[in-house]
């Protein structure tokens, strides 16, 4: 009799100790399931997290960098000759203007295609075709917001002859101007401003008043004021604040909304080398990609590197290279 209740007791503590062990391999599990779902749960959060950082990086590509990824390039061959040629050519006293064999057939005469909302001094006063257009278009918007049709054009592409003339007189009254050869007027994308009026007859050009609208709105038609007074220690030029430059809309939005001069911005545009990386940004609901190429030697060929199929323009920098402009 003893001996059956011991055995009944054992029988009884190994059951206890059964539910003991299934009770806590069962919490086990539970516990693991959580953890399971608890990692799963934590992994999707660090993938959206990655996801977002990944989106953001790429949008801070977008606005500052990278030539190649989604534009595909051929190679085309240009005259070294170009580097003179095109709407950022830099002319000052250290880069000489190289007049084209071609010269006469870039220009044209206001008096020609000029509309009737601004006024020219001379009727033979000639400009480059493309400044020109852009001139009419600059002018009609100013008309449009203003009613004004006073703005006179007093100067526009100069010959060297006629440069050369004007610094020798100058020189006989002690007035120190540029020399023929280093005045931007060479390259017809220059226009000097003036407002006339019956009333007060001819005045300077000054950015005030209504006439403050072509200072604020001279980068929508591609127009720069290439001799800020306060950057007259770059560019060399004083007092001739009625002069305004063509380089085309999307340099002239980029040059004025970084404070450059067309100095600052041709050095600057040499750290955007094509295959490195390109200046990238947005204006006017239009994305631009600009980069560099150098020529590496006078004369022949450049290789230069331009888009497949996007649309884009190459101009020279009057330095040493050739600045590619791609719209995409
Ligand atoms: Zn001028």
């Amino acid at each position: 009799m003893n001996f059956d209740n011991k055995q009944a007791q054992n029988k009884f503590k190994r059951l206890r100790y059964d539910r003991i062990i299934m009770v806590a391999v069962f919490f086990a599990a539970i516990i693991f399931i959580i953890c399971l779902i608890h990692g799963a749960v934590s992994k999707d959060k660090k993938n959206i997290n990655e996801t977002s950082s990944q989106t953001s990086t790429n949008s801070t590509a977008d606005t500052t960098v990278h030539t190649g990824g989604r534009i595909e390039f051929q190679k085309i061959y240009v005259s070294y000759e170009e580097i003179h040629k095109g709407e950022l050519i830099l002319v000052n006293n250290e880069h000489e203007y190289i007049f084209p064999d071609d010269e006469s057939s870039q220009l044209i005469c206001l008096d020609e295609i000029k509309n009737d909302f601004y006024k020219i001094k001379d009727i033979n006063i000639s400009m480059n075709k493309l400044a020109a257009k852009a001139l009419n278009s600059m002018m009609s918007g100013f008309f449009q917001e203003k009613s004004n049709k006073d703005i006179m054009i007093t100067g526009a592409y100069i010959s060297k002859n006629q440069q050369n003339l004007m610094y020798n007189q100058a020189l006989e009254n002690s007035i120190k101007i540029t020399k023929g050869g280093y005045s931007e007027h060479h390259t017809g994308l220059a226009v000097d401003m003036s407002i006339y009026s019956e009333k007060e007859n001819l005045k300077p050009f000054s950015p005030v008043g209504k006439y403050e609208w072509i200072k604020e709105n001279c980068t929508k038609y591609g127009f720069v004021r290439r001799y800020p007074p306060e950057k007259s220690d770059i560019t060399g030029i004083k007092d001739h604040f009625e002069h305004f430059r063509y380089v085309g809309i999307p340099h002239a939005y980029y040059m004025t909304e970084n404070n450059l001069t067309l100095e600052e911005y041709i050095e600057l545009l040499k750290n955007y080398t094509f295959g490195n990386k390109s200046l990238s940004f947005s204006c006017y609901s239009k994305n631009y990609e600009v980069y560099y190429i150098k020529a590496k030697s006078s004369g022949g060929n450049v290789d230069v590197y331009v888009p497949s199929t996007n649309s884009y323009t190459i101009s020279g920098n009057n330095v040493d290279g050739f600045i590619i402009t791609v719209e995409k």
